[in-house]
């Protein structure tokens, strides 16, 4: 952790430690900019350590696959250098009947075109491979070697470490970003605390937090936030869970199934009225490496103006129904739930992600959806050469 020192001039000055900000960070640090990364908790603590963790291209559409699949290369790259908790474990997507079969087919020969290793596996396999499996749930899978997990309680906080340890990152975290100032020769801002900082450039990776900084630009913009419910398991007692496992409603839902033929047609048969479907919920598993089992997740939605809609509780009816289905599809040794929490991340409803620079100096990157640990170290890598590039010829 760094003292501010507001005699400084960083060149990048990044607003927010979730893992695009992080991420914003590191390709700045690599490109030999100094770098101070502000977060106004101690640690961050928001959509980034309340997440799966899995780290999954296989369900992102072919522009966000390019950014995923070099997420992989960099998040690979880091565990080389220091445990970040990256289990390359893979994913399988488990079809539960014959249309989810179909676009698990179809979505296989969109890899192939485009050169991202999957392998069509029968229920046979499945079942061998993934004995936790339920029978009568599973139909046939996909899986993705390549593809990872990370455990989200702890990765943010270890790549924020070995950026402060390895390549000089200034982090200061407790300091609330109040006041932004880009119009002179450099930016300024100002935390709660009364730390200031200056710096030729800086970005704004704000995830859900949308009242304290420029909040007239969010009111006039079109994201939401999303809210999710969690839960995880004691640790299994013996049981280890190959991979990744998403499942049919994922399959119905994930964006690269969006670009399958057959996606419309069987969109169309689906009943728009189910509990699920009100809910957003569809299935999704992940073991840490102490055995405990993540499982979700549900989704609900509210304007970013009017985010307390979203109320603050956790409902033990969306809990208990993601465990009812849960139960239909895997055989856990252990049921007992440790914990339950939720989450909230920002997306737009018309763009894959919200950028908006408010000038030449100061720009905001957020909205990143339920994509962004998968494809922040991708995403951030390409903001950051243009960020930067243009800077430089100013
Ligand atoms: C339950 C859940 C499960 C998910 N599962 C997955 C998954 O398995 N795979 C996947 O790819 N994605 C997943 N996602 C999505 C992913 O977690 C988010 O896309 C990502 O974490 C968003 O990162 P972020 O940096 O934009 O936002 P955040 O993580 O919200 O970080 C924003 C940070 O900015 C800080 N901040 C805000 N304003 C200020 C200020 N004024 N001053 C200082 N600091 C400030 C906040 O404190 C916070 O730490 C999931 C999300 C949720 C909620």
């Amino acid at each position: 952790m760094a003292s501010s020192d507001s005699s400084k001039t960083y060149d990048l000055l990044v607003i927010g430690a979730g893992i695009l900000g992080i991420f914003h960070a590191y390709h700045a640090l690599k490109r030999g900019f100094t770098v101070a990364l502000i977060e106004q908790n101690k640690m961050p603590r928001s959509a980034s350590t309340r997440n799966f963790g899995q780290i999954v291209p296989s369900g992102m559409n072919s522009q966000w696959q390019a950014y995923g699949r070099r997420s992989l290369e960099i998040y690979k790259e880091l565990q080389s250098a220091t445990d970040i908790s990256l289990r390359p474990q893979g994913s399988i997507y488990v079809a539960s009947d014959q249309e989810e079969l179909g676009l698990l087919e179809e979505l296989s020969v969109r890899n192939k075109e485009q050169e991202y290793p999957s392998q069509l596996l029968t229920r046979q396999s499945c079942l061998q491979g993934w004995p936790a499996l339920q029978p009568n749930y599973c139909k046939g899978g996909l899986f993705f070697r390549q593809e990872v997990s990370l455990d989200a309680r702890v990765a943010a906080h270890r790549i924020i470490g070995l950026m402060e340890e390895q390549m000089g990152l200034d982090f200061f975290p407790a300091r609330t970003v109040i006041e932004a100032d880009s119009g002179g020769r450099l930016v300024a801002l100002r935390a709660a605390d009364g730390s200031r900082f200056s710096g030729m450039q800086a970005v704004v990776c704000n995830g859900s937090d949308f009242q304290k900084l420029f909040p007239d630009i969010f009111r006039q913009s079109d994201l939401q936030v999303t809210k999710l419910h969690m839960l995880r398991t004691a640790p299994q007692p013996s049981q280890r869970i190959r991979s990744n496992i998403l499942t049919g409603r994922s399959i119905r839902r994930y964006e690269s199934f969006r670009e399958c033929p057959s996606y419309t047609a069987v969109k169309a048969k689906e009943p728009t009225d189910s509990y699920a479907m009100r809910y957003g919920i569809h299935i999704l598993l992940t073991q840490n490496e102490d055995g405990s089992v993540v499982l979700g997740d549900s989704h609900e939605y509210a304007d970013a103006k009017n985010q307390d809609e979203l109320g603050y509780e956790i409902d033990n009816r969306i809990n208990r129904f993601m465990m009812e289905e849960a139960m239909q599809i895997f055989k856990l040794q252990s049921w007992k739930i440790d914990s339950a929490w939720y989450g909230i991340y920002s997306q737009c409803k018309d763009q894959d992600i919200f950028r908006h620079s408010v000038d030449e100096r100061m720009h905001i990157v957020t909205g990143i959806g339920g994509k962004g640990m998968t494809a922040s170290p991708g995403f951030a890598e390409a903001q950051i050469e243009q960020l930067l590039n243009c800077a430089h010829t100013h």
